[in-house]
Protein backbone atom coordinates (compact mmCIF):
# COMPACT_ATOMS: atom_id res chain seq x y z
CA UNK A 1 0.00 0.00 0.00
CA UNK A 2 0.95 3.67 -0.69
CA UNK A 3 2.14 5.55 2.57
CA UNK A 4 -0.75 7.42 4.08
CA UNK A 5 0.98 10.54 4.48
CA UNK A 6 1.62 11.52 1.24
CA UNK A 7 -0.91 13.22 -1.49
CA UNK A 8 -1.02 13.68 -5.10
CA UNK A 9 0.76 16.09 -5.84
CA UNK A 10 2.67 17.66 -9.64
CA UNK A 11 5.53 19.12 -9.25
CA UNK A 12 7.61 21.11 -11.92
CA UNK A 13 11.20 20.34 -12.73
CA UNK A 14 13.47 23.44 -12.85
CA UNK A 15 15.87 21.50 -14.89
CA UNK A 16 14.08 19.78 -17.97
CA UNK A 17 10.82 21.90 -17.24
CA UNK A 18 8.63 18.70 -16.85
CA UNK A 19 5.69 18.37 -14.59
CA UNK A 20 5.65 15.07 -13.19
CA UNK A 21 2.82 13.75 -11.29
CA UNK A 22 3.64 11.92 -7.95
CA UNK A 23 0.52 9.62 -7.11
CA UNK A 24 0.14 7.57 -3.96
CA UNK A 25 -3.28 6.42 -5.64
CA UNK A 26 -1.35 4.55 -8.47
CA UNK A 27 1.85 3.21 -6.06
CA UNK A 28 2.85 0.40 -4.34
CA UNK A 29 5.46 0.59 -1.29
CA UNK A 30 8.43 1.85 -3.02
CA UNK A 31 10.04 -0.95 -1.48
CA UNK A 32 8.45 -3.35 -3.66
CA UNK A 33 9.43 -1.81 -6.96
CA UNK A 34 11.43 -4.16 -8.17
CA UNK A 35 12.70 -4.47 -12.02
CA UNK A 36 10.76 -7.74 -14.10
CA UNK A 37 13.45 -7.85 -16.38
CA UNK A 38 16.56 -7.96 -14.45
CA UNK A 39 19.56 -7.83 -16.58
CA UNK A 40 21.20 -10.97 -14.95
CA UNK A 41 25.14 -10.33 -15.45
CA UNK A 42 26.00 -13.15 -17.81
CA UNK A 43 28.94 -14.66 -15.42
CA UNK A 44 27.63 -13.97 -12.14
CA UNK A 45 30.17 -14.02 -9.00
CA UNK A 46 32.47 -12.90 -11.12
CA UNK A 47 35.98 -14.73 -11.13
CA UNK A 48 34.51 -17.31 -13.00
CA UNK A 49 36.04 -17.80 -16.46
CA UNK A 50 37.08 -15.29 -18.35
CA UNK A 51 36.69 -16.75 -21.92
CA UNK A 52 35.14 -14.40 -24.05
CA UNK A 53 31.58 -15.19 -25.33
CA UNK A 54 31.48 -16.91 -28.55
CA UNK A 55 30.03 -14.20 -30.29
CA UNK A 56 30.98 -11.08 -28.69
CA UNK A 57 33.16 -8.70 -30.80
CA UNK A 58 33.93 -6.55 -27.68
CA UNK A 59 35.47 -9.22 -25.57
CA UNK A 60 39.67 -9.23 -25.43
CA UNK A 61 40.85 -10.90 -28.13
CA UNK A 62 38.42 -9.76 -31.08
CA UNK A 63 39.11 -6.69 -31.54
CA UNK A 64 39.45 -7.52 -35.45
CA UNK A 65 35.69 -8.11 -35.68
CA UNK A 66 35.41 -4.42 -34.74
CA UNK A 67 35.18 -0.98 -35.93
CA UNK A 68 38.31 1.17 -36.14
CA UNK A 69 39.85 1.83 -32.93
CA UNK A 70 40.16 5.34 -32.15
CA UNK A 71 42.40 5.34 -29.00
CA UNK A 72 42.71 2.45 -25.45
CA UNK A 73 44.05 2.85 -22.48
CA UNK A 74 46.58 2.31 -21.35
CA UNK A 75 48.01 4.07 -24.57
CA UNK A 76 48.97 1.29 -27.54
CA UNK A 77 51.99 3.48 -28.04
CA UNK A 78 53.13 2.75 -24.25
CA UNK A 79 56.28 1.73 -23.91
CA UNK A 80 55.71 -1.30 -21.80
CA UNK A 81 52.75 -2.53 -23.90
CA UNK A 82 50.03 -3.87 -21.45
CA UNK A 83 46.46 -5.30 -22.64
CA UNK A 84 43.99 -2.80 -22.84
CA UNK A 85 41.61 -1.70 -19.82
CA UNK A 86 38.97 0.33 -22.15
CA UNK A 87 38.84 0.63 -25.78
CA UNK A 88 36.91 3.82 -27.97
CA UNK A 89 36.07 2.45 -31.00
CA UNK A 90 33.80 3.72 -34.03
CA UNK A 91 30.41 2.42 -34.10
CA UNK A 92 30.03 -0.56 -36.69
CA UNK A 93 26.58 0.69 -37.32
CA UNK A 94 26.46 4.51 -37.14
CA UNK A 95 23.49 6.82 -36.46
CA UNK A 96 25.46 9.71 -37.95
CA UNK A 97 28.44 9.14 -40.19
CA UNK A 98 32.38 10.53 -39.74
CA UNK A 99 32.57 10.17 -43.77
CA UNK A 100 29.53 12.05 -45.04
CA UNK A 101 30.82 15.92 -45.73
CA UNK A 102 29.34 18.31 -42.83
CA UNK A 103 26.61 20.82 -43.16
CA UNK A 104 28.24 23.83 -44.31
CA UNK A 105 28.87 26.32 -40.97
CA UNK A 106 27.64 29.45 -42.41
CA UNK A 107 24.08 28.08 -42.23
CA UNK A 108 24.53 25.55 -39.78
CA UNK A 109 24.34 23.39 -42.99
CA UNK A 110 19.96 22.92 -42.99
CA UNK A 111 18.48 23.56 -45.91
CA UNK A 112 14.95 23.60 -46.91
CA UNK A 113 13.94 20.47 -48.65
CA UNK A 114 11.34 21.63 -51.87
CA UNK A 115 9.07 18.54 -51.05
CA UNK A 116 9.13 19.40 -47.42
CA UNK A 117 7.00 21.09 -45.16
CA UNK A 118 8.19 24.93 -44.59
CA UNK A 119 9.77 24.81 -42.00
CA UNK A 120 10.96 21.45 -41.79
CA UNK A 121 14.80 21.44 -41.96
CA UNK A 122 17.41 19.03 -43.20
CA UNK A 123 20.95 18.61 -42.50
CA UNK A 124 23.37 15.92 -43.83
CA UNK A 125 23.51 12.95 -41.66
CA UNK A 126 27.40 13.77 -40.52
CA UNK A 127 28.41 13.24 -36.63
CA UNK A 128 30.46 11.03 -34.84
CA UNK A 129 29.22 7.52 -33.66
CA UNK A 130 31.62 6.10 -30.79
CA UNK A 131 31.51 3.09 -28.48
CA UNK A 132 33.09 2.95 -25.26
CA UNK A 133 34.56 -0.45 -23.81
CA UNK A 134 34.38 -0.07 -20.32
CA UNK A 135 36.74 -3.53 -19.78
CA UNK A 136 38.26 -6.53 -22.27
CA UNK A 137 35.85 -9.15 -19.61
CA UNK A 138 32.13 -10.06 -20.98
CA UNK A 139 31.48 -11.00 -16.76
CA UNK A 140 32.53 -7.21 -15.27
CA UNK A 141 30.27 -4.72 -14.92
CA UNK A 142 30.47 -1.26 -15.13
CA UNK A 143 30.20 -1.34 -11.15
CA UNK A 144 32.19 -4.23 -10.67
CA UNK A 145 35.49 -2.35 -11.64
CA UNK A 146 37.01 -0.25 -8.84
CA UNK A 147 36.91 3.26 -8.65
CA UNK A 148 40.08 3.83 -10.24
CA UNK A 149 38.39 1.73 -13.22
CA UNK A 150 35.21 3.99 -13.32
CA UNK A 151 37.50 6.94 -12.77
CA UNK A 152 39.34 5.25 -15.87
CA UNK A 153 35.99 5.31 -18.23
CA UNK A 154 35.12 8.48 -17.39
CA UNK A 155 38.28 10.24 -18.24
CA UNK A 156 38.15 8.19 -21.67
CA UNK A 157 34.48 9.76 -22.35
CA UNK A 158 36.44 12.97 -21.74
CA UNK A 159 39.26 13.15 -23.78
CA UNK A 160 37.03 11.71 -26.39
CA UNK A 161 34.69 14.58 -26.22
CA UNK A 162 37.23 16.93 -26.13
CA UNK A 163 38.86 15.48 -29.45
CA UNK A 164 35.14 16.09 -31.07
CA UNK A 165 35.12 19.63 -29.73
CA UNK A 166 37.88 20.23 -32.38
CA UNK A 167 35.65 19.25 -35.19
CA UNK A 168 34.27 23.06 -36.30
CA UNK A 169 30.56 21.15 -36.98
CA UNK A 170 30.46 19.29 -33.91
CA UNK A 171 28.12 21.12 -31.58
CA UNK A 172 26.97 19.14 -28.85
CA UNK A 173 28.33 15.85 -27.74
CA UNK A 174 25.82 13.26 -25.91
CA UNK A 175 27.66 10.97 -23.94
CA UNK A 176 24.99 7.90 -22.65
CA UNK A 177 24.96 4.19 -21.26
CA UNK A 178 22.22 1.81 -22.18
CA UNK A 179 22.70 -1.52 -20.17
CA UNK A 180 19.70 -4.04 -20.83
CA UNK A 181 17.91 -4.62 -23.59
CA UNK A 182 14.98 -3.11 -22.38
CA UNK A 183 17.06 -0.06 -21.62
CA UNK A 184 17.97 -0.26 -25.45
CA UNK A 185 20.94 -2.74 -25.27
CA UNK A 186 21.79 -4.91 -28.30
CA UNK A 187 25.16 -5.81 -26.74
CA UNK A 188 25.65 -7.66 -23.32
CA UNK A 189 29.33 -6.75 -22.83
CA UNK A 190 29.58 -3.90 -20.62
CA UNK A 191 30.32 -0.33 -22.66
CA UNK A 192 28.78 3.07 -23.40
CA UNK A 193 28.68 5.45 -26.60
CA UNK A 194 28.45 8.92 -27.64
CA UNK A 195 27.09 10.75 -30.93
CA UNK A 196 28.48 13.97 -31.62
CA UNK A 197 26.18 15.81 -33.44
CA UNK A 198 26.03 18.94 -35.98
CA UNK A 199 23.36 20.53 -34.27
CA UNK A 200 22.30 21.18 -30.82
CA UNK A 201 19.61 18.72 -29.78
CA UNK A 202 16.22 20.15 -28.79
CA UNK A 203 16.04 18.81 -25.21
CA UNK A 204 19.63 20.81 -24.87
CA UNK A 205 18.00 23.87 -25.78
CA UNK A 206 14.88 23.47 -24.02
CA UNK A 207 16.99 22.58 -20.68
CA UNK A 208 19.03 25.45 -20.82
CA UNK A 209 16.09 27.54 -21.61
CA UNK A 210 14.47 26.32 -18.87
CA UNK A 211 17.71 26.59 -16.35
CA UNK A 212 17.77 30.42 -18.01
CA UNK A 213 13.86 31.07 -16.69
CA UNK A 214 15.07 29.71 -12.78
CA UNK A 215 18.19 31.90 -13.15
CA UNK A 216 16.60 34.87 -14.00
CA UNK A 217 13.92 34.41 -11.29
CA UNK A 218 15.69 33.36 -8.36
CA UNK A 219 19.55 34.85 -9.40
CA UNK A 220 21.03 31.45 -9.24
CA UNK A 221 21.87 28.29 -11.15
CA UNK A 222 18.77 25.42 -10.97
CA UNK A 223 21.51 23.01 -9.34
CA UNK A 224 23.49 24.76 -7.57
CA UNK A 225 20.41 25.84 -5.66
CA UNK A 226 19.35 22.35 -4.43
CA UNK A 227 19.64 22.52 -0.64
CA UNK A 228 17.10 19.75 0.38
CA UNK A 229 18.60 17.08 2.33
CA UNK A 230 15.45 14.89 2.03
CA UNK A 231 16.16 14.29 -1.23
CA UNK A 232 19.96 13.67 -0.89
CA UNK A 233 21.45 10.20 -0.83
CA UNK A 234 25.47 10.75 -0.28
CA UNK A 235 27.77 12.96 -1.26
CA UNK A 236 31.46 13.65 -1.56
CA UNK A 237 34.16 16.41 -1.26
CA UNK A 238 33.28 17.04 -5.55
CA UNK A 239 29.10 15.82 -6.20
CA UNK A 240 26.39 14.71 -4.62
CA UNK A 241 23.88 12.19 -5.67
CA UNK A 242 20.37 13.16 -5.21
CA UNK A 243 16.50 12.04 -6.57
CA UNK A 244 15.71 15.07 -8.02
CA UNK A 245 12.36 16.93 -6.48
CA UNK A 246 10.70 16.22 -9.89
CA UNK A 247 11.98 13.19 -10.54
CA UNK A 248 10.16 11.66 -14.06
CA UNK A 249 11.31 8.27 -12.92
CA UNK A 250 10.68 5.67 -10.07
CA UNK A 251 14.17 5.76 -8.17
CA UNK A 252 16.14 8.27 -11.01
CA UNK A 253 19.21 9.00 -9.62
CA UNK A 254 21.10 13.08 -10.66
CA UNK A 255 25.40 12.97 -9.86
CA UNK A 256 25.80 16.80 -9.80
CA UNK A 257 29.10 18.44 -9.19
CA UNK A 258 28.77 20.65 -6.24
CA UNK A 259 30.78 23.52 -8.17
CA UNK A 260 29.54 25.31 -10.71
CA UNK A 261 30.56 23.78 -13.28
CA UNK A 262 29.08 24.05 -17.75
CA UNK A 263 31.15 21.37 -19.34
CA UNK A 264 31.95 17.65 -18.26
CA UNK A 265 34.97 17.18 -20.06
CA UNK A 266 36.91 19.58 -18.48
CA UNK A 267 36.89 17.07 -15.79
CA UNK A 268 40.40 16.34 -14.04
CA UNK A 269 41.73 13.16 -12.28
CA UNK A 270 40.46 13.83 -8.75
CA UNK A 271 37.03 14.91 -9.52
CA UNK A 272 37.24 11.76 -11.75
CA UNK A 273 38.16 9.71 -9.00
CA UNK A 274 35.72 11.02 -6.89
CA UNK A 275 32.83 10.43 -9.39
CA UNK A 276 33.48 7.11 -10.56
CA UNK A 277 33.43 6.19 -6.61
CA UNK A 278 30.03 7.76 -6.12
CA UNK A 279 28.71 6.73 -10.11
CA UNK A 280 29.68 3.19 -8.77
CA UNK A 281 28.12 3.41 -5.59
CA UNK A 282 24.74 4.75 -6.93
CA UNK A 283 25.08 2.03 -9.64
CA UNK A 284 25.39 -0.84 -6.82
CA UNK A 285 22.62 0.44 -4.53
CA UNK A 286 20.17 0.31 -7.84
CA UNK A 287 21.37 -3.35 -8.14
CA UNK A 288 21.08 -4.24 -4.83
CA UNK A 289 17.08 -2.50 -4.62
CA UNK A 290 15.81 -2.84 -7.79
CA UNK A 291 17.30 -6.15 -8.97
CA UNK A 292 19.70 -5.44 -11.25
CA UNK A 293 17.29 -3.68 -13.54
CA UNK A 294 17.89 -2.09 -16.77
CA UNK A 295 19.06 1.71 -17.11
CA UNK A 296 20.04 4.52 -18.71
CA UNK A 297 22.72 7.12 -18.11
CA UNK A 298 23.41 10.27 -19.84
CA UNK A 299 25.82 13.08 -18.61
CA UNK A 300 24.12 16.92 -19.89
CA UNK A 301 26.91 19.35 -20.90
CA UNK A 302 26.87 22.74 -22.35
CA UNK A 303 26.63 22.61 -25.67
CA UNK A 304 30.33 23.48 -27.19
CA UNK A 305 30.96 27.33 -27.77
CA UNK A 306 27.93 28.75 -25.16
CA UNK A 307 27.99 32.38 -25.01
CA UNK A 308 29.76 33.54 -22.04
CA UNK A 309 26.32 34.96 -20.85
CA UNK A 310 24.51 31.82 -20.96
CA UNK A 311 27.54 30.12 -18.65
CA UNK A 312 26.22 31.20 -14.97
CA UNK A 313 23.14 28.57 -15.94
CA UNK A 314 24.50 25.64 -17.11
CA UNK A 315 25.82 23.55 -14.90
CA UNK A 316 26.60 19.49 -15.76
CA UNK A 317 25.57 16.68 -14.50
CA UNK A 318 24.84 12.53 -14.48
CA UNK A 319 21.40 10.95 -14.77
CA UNK A 320 21.00 7.79 -14.53
CA UNK A 321 17.65 6.19 -15.18
CA UNK A 322 16.41 2.60 -14.33
CA UNK A 323 14.02 1.35 -16.70
CA UNK A 324 11.23 -0.39 -14.24
CA UNK A 325 8.15 0.54 -16.80
CA UNK A 326 7.11 1.43 -20.10
CA UNK A 327 6.13 5.09 -21.15
CA UNK A 328 2.74 5.25 -22.02
CA UNK A 329 0.51 7.24 -23.90
CA UNK A 330 0.08 10.23 -21.12
CA UNK A 331 3.41 10.61 -21.26
CA UNK A 332 4.14 10.43 -25.20
CA UNK A 333 1.32 12.89 -25.62
CA UNK A 334 1.64 15.35 -22.81
CA UNK A 335 5.26 15.41 -22.46
CA UNK A 336 4.28 14.77 -18.54
CA UNK A 337 5.29 11.53 -16.40
CA UNK A 338 3.72 9.74 -13.81
CA UNK A 339 5.96 8.59 -10.83
CA UNK A 340 4.47 6.25 -8.36
CA UNK A 341 7.44 6.99 -5.74
CA UNK A 342 7.67 10.07 -4.08
CA UNK A 343 11.81 11.55 -4.35
CA UNK A 344 11.64 11.66 -0.83
CA UNK A 345 11.10 7.91 -0.23
CA UNK A 346 13.36 6.68 -3.11
CA UNK A 347 16.28 8.93 -1.48
CA UNK A 348 15.67 7.86 2.09
CA UNK A 349 15.26 3.91 0.50
CA UNK A 350 18.51 4.45 -1.25
CA UNK A 351 20.24 6.56 1.49
CA UNK A 352 19.77 3.93 3.69
CA UNK A 353 20.77 0.86 1.71
CA UNK A 354 24.39 -0.40 2.86
CA UNK A 355 26.26 -1.77 -0.38
CA UNK A 356 29.54 -2.91 1.39
CA UNK A 357 28.45 -6.47 2.42
P1 LIG B 1 23.78 -0.83 -27.56
O1 LIG B 1 22.90 -1.15 -28.74
O2 LIG B 1 23.32 0.28 -26.71
O3 LIG B 1 24.08 -2.09 -26.79
O4 LIG B 1 25.19 -0.35 -28.15
C1 LIG B 1 26.05 -1.20 -28.82
C2 LIG B 1 26.52 -0.50 -30.06
O5 LIG B 1 27.62 -1.25 -30.58
C3 LIG B 1 25.46 -0.46 -31.14
O6 LIG B 1 25.22 0.91 -31.46
C4 LIG B 1 26.10 -1.20 -32.31
O7 LIG B 1 25.89 -0.53 -33.54
C5 LIG B 1 27.58 -1.21 -31.98
N1 LIG B 1 28.30 -2.38 -32.46
C6 LIG B 1 27.85 -3.66 -32.57
N2 LIG B 1 28.84 -4.47 -33.02
C7 LIG B 1 29.93 -3.70 -33.20
C8 LIG B 1 31.27 -3.93 -33.65
N3 LIG B 1 31.66 -5.16 -34.01
N4 LIG B 1 32.14 -2.89 -33.72
C9 LIG B 1 31.72 -1.65 -33.35
N5 LIG B 1 30.48 -1.36 -32.94
C10 LIG B 1 29.59 -2.36 -32.85
ZN1 LIG C 1 32.21 -9.72 -24.57
ZN1 LIG D 1 25.19 25.66 -10.89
Amino acid sequence: MADGSRTTEARRDAVFGRWVVFSPARSRRPTDLKSHNPTTNPNPGLGGADAPKPSCPFCAGRESECAPEIFRVPPAAAPEASPWRIRVIENLYPALRRDMEPPAPQDGGAKEEEESVPGELVVRGFGFHDVVIETPRHDVRLWDLDAEGVRDVLLAYAARVRQLEEHPAVKYVQVFKNHGASAGASMAHSHSQMLGTPFVPPSITTRLNCMKEVFEKLGNCSLCEIKSKETLISDTPNFSAIVPFAASYPFEIWIIPRQHISYFHEIDQDKALDLGSLLKTMLQKLCKQLNDPPFNFMIHSAPFGLSSSCLPYAHWFLQIVPQLSVVGGFEIGSGCYINPVFPEDAAKILRELDCST
